[in-house]
């Protein structure tokens, strides 16, 4: 079993110096209600909020997809929902990964049915490979190839989501 490398720490530092800037710029004199998607986001959201400098309040979002043998049903269900009204409000969902974009599909229209004032999307990751549901990602941390990557959040069974970089896990 070994972990190969794929995104290092510092470049995922960078990136998110950069990303924090351009929303900081965004939203200049603004407020920003912060929706962290559960569980893989947490460290993305962590990092990149210590280098918002906005006044910002948070709140958290779980979804899962229904699944049925090994294949997702393309239902979803919510497990942890926002407690707070977003109405009139500037709304920043921070995502891990969007991949089929599913997830970030029926999280993004659930959302907007609060009527918020902007609400705009930061993944960290993006497989425009795999991708079947395009959604518009405002905050891109970085596109990578059609492969399972761990860390940073990520997990493969619930393990390695504490790893300071992205990861390709090999289970040789
Ligand atoms: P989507 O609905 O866009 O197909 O899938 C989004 C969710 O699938 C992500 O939030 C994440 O939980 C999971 N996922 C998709 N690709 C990967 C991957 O390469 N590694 C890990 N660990 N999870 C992934």
């Amino acid at each position: 079993m070994a972990v190969e490398i794929y995104i290092s720490e510092d470049q995922i530092k960078n990136k998110i110096t950069e990303l924090a800037y351009r929303i900081n710029e965004d939203f200049s004199g603004q407020e920003l209600v912060v929706i962290c998607v559960l569980n893989g986001a947490f460290m993305f959201c962590a990092d990149l909020l210590r280098e918002i400098t906005l006044p910002v309040t948070m709140e958290f979002i779980k979804a899962s997809s229904y699944i049925s043998g090994t294949q997702s049903s393309g239902e979803i269900k919510f497990e942890v929902d926002v407690k707070k009204n977003l109405a009139g409000k500037n709304v920043l969902i921070i995502e891990d990964i969007v991949d089929t974009g599913l997830t970030i599909t029926k999280i993004m229209e659930k959302l907007k049915t609060h009527v918020p004032a902007k609400i705009k999307l930061a993944s960290l990751l993006f497989k425009p490979s795999r991708n079947i549901h395009p959604v518009k990602i405002d905050y891109l941390g970085f596109e990578i190839q059609d492969k399972f990557v761990i860390g940073f959040g990520l997990d493969y069974d619930g393990r390695f989501r504490e790893l300071p970089y992205i990861g390709i896990f090999d289970e040789d």
